[in-house]
């Protein structure tokens, strides 16, 4: 199983079509094809499995966890650029998975290409070519002309000789996910590639967040595979739920042995998520109530970390939960069961959400909102918090009275009259009472009377007596200040 790295534009696709074009063995000629996301090479009378999709989900998996989806990897370093940021990136990525490196420096046919300094480069990351004193193999091509293409597999298939890559037929069936999706007729289909063991329809399978008996296995034309063979490609149907792309598989006894596994490994992929209680919010803080669900643990990691950013004064965002894999029925069933704790909206970064659960959702109306880019979630996020949180209210002063009588009071209430002498009066309007400069009490006003008759309103000049109701004793002198709270649209 062969993987394809490199930077942007220096000729990974190219390569690869290059080969398909020359040595395919599973010429797709007539029939129904179906992508399966690896192609078989035929060369020497030996098999070479590329696996297709450079700029792959599942490479960024190889990254994130260092899964070895390949035995061998080449590095595509284009003769007139040399080594670029992503060449860097996935030398990295390669030395991580700890798996043989061959390098193609393509584009060879250039007049500005320049292998000594390509070699120049690799020796700066420590990649030492064979030529050069090291045990890096490095392969001059073109994928324009097809010129050093036979030598390259030529390589692969002498690296594999060297490394002794075999694999072992009698082990329990395991492999990688390369793709996945939601086939509208037979369920979650997954493209996979065998590395060691057998695999048979019937034999059950499990990754960290699907698993299944096998109905079916198919190669790209749709014909059934009755027995696949390590570094052999298929697309897999009888999956519970569409696996991650980049998973490990791996082969189980029975469906609740992988059950206990899949559940174990959901469990782990919960990241500590921090809850914040009614009481923890500070007054008049809103808070919104959060599921995240990310295509891996990776941006899983990026989304939280960047949303934990977002500035919470007005509103607190809560996360009840987070984890890898497709939006489920459960995610949904959380929300549903947090509901009266505040509004759920569910978060889902680059996954897919379950057509059940996509159902459910709508029926119940908890908010479901999907992104592919981390920025795009958290603009969303400041936007709605911003039109959840507590309006901003905004005072608004309506007069002043001078106080000239107090008639009657008890614990909380107190009658008394004056005269208006700025703005206006009317019923239920807040009250600061002013003794000289200091603001003594608050109250608020319950009734407004003219001449012993209630009235709704008075202005500048009125005299009048007024129902108050506050914590403060008002006294003959003070000022009356009548405002009152309006909410910010
Ligand atoms: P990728 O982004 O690494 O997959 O790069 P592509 O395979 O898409 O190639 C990028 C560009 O380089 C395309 O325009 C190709 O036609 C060109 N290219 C790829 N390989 C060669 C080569 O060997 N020689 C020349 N002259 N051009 C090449």
């Amino acid at each position: 199983m062969v993987v394809v790295m490199g930077h942007v534009d220096h000729g990974k696709t190219s390569i690869l079509d290059y080969i398909r074009k020359t040595h395919i063995t599973d010429k797709e000629s007539g029939g129904i094809t179906q992508h399966i996301g690896a192609s078989v090479a035929e060369f020497n009378g030996k098999n070479i499995t590329f696996i297709d999709t450079p700029g792959h989900e599942a490479f960024s998996q190889m990254r994130i966890r260092g899964s070895k989806i390949a035995d061998i990897a080449i590095l595509v370093v284009a003769a007139q650029e040399g080594f670029k940021p992503q060449t860097k990136e996935a030398a990295n990525a390669i030395k991580k998975a700890g798996i043989p490196v061959i390098v193609a420096i393509n584009k060879t046919d250039l007049p500005q290409a320049n292998i000594d300094k390509v070699k120049h480069d690799l020796q700066q990351e420590d990649l030492l070519t064979e030529d050069w004193g090291g045990n890096v193999p490095t392969i001059n091509v073109s994928a324009k002309t097809g010129a050093g293409i036979n030598d390259l597999l030529e390589m692969i298939l002498l690296v594999a000789e060297i490394e002794n890559l075999q694999a072992d037929l009698a082990a329990p069936a395991n492999g990688v996910i390369i793709e996945s999706s939601l086939d509208r007729q037979r369920g979650p289909s997954a493209s996979i590639i065998l590395q060691s063991g057998a695999l048979e329809p019937g034999k059950i399978i499990a990754t960290d967040s699907a698993l299944g008996k096998i109905k079916s296995l198919e190669d790209s034309r749709g014909n059934k595979i009755e027995k696949l063979l390590p570094s052999h490609p298929a697309i897999a149907i009888g999956l519970d739920e569409v696996p991650i792309a980049g998973e490990m598989f791996s082969e189980f006894e029975g469906l609740e042995a992988a059950r206990d596994f899949v559940i174990a490994k959901q469990r782990e992929a919960k990241l500590n998520v921090q809850k914040i209680s009614p009481e923890a919010l500070s007054d008049g803080q809103k808070s919104l109530n959060l599921v995240l669900k990310a295509d891996v643990l990776g941006s899983l990691e990026v989304l939280k970390e960047t949303i934990c950013q977002i500035p919470q004064e007005s509103v607190a965002l809560n996360i009840l939960d987070a984890g890898a894999g497709e939006i489920s029925l459960n995610d949904i069933k959380t929300a549903r069961a947090a509901r009266e704790a505040g509004g759920v909206t569910i978060i889902g970064f680059r996954v897919k959400t379950n057509p059940d659960a996509k159902a459910m959702a709508e029926r119940d109306k908890i908010r479901v909102m999907n992104f592919d880019v981390v920025y795009e979630a958290i603009e969303w996020l400041r936007a709605y918090m911003e039109k959840i949180r507590t309006p901003k209210t905004e005072r608004k002063d309506w007069g002043k009275m001078k106080v000239i009588l107090s008639f009657w009071s008890d614990k909380k209430r107190q009658i008394v009259g004056g005269k208006m002498i700025e703005g206006e009066v009317k019923k239920n309007v807040k009250i600061e009472v002013l003794r000289g400069e200091e603001m003594v009490g608050q109250g608020r006003l319950v009734n407004l009377q003219k001449n012993k008759k209630d009235i709704p309103h008075a202005s500048k000049g009125d005299e009048v007596g007024i129902l108050f109701e506050g914590d403060q004793k008002i006294e003959e002198g003070d000022y009356l200040v009548f405002y009152t709270l309006e909410k910010n649209p």
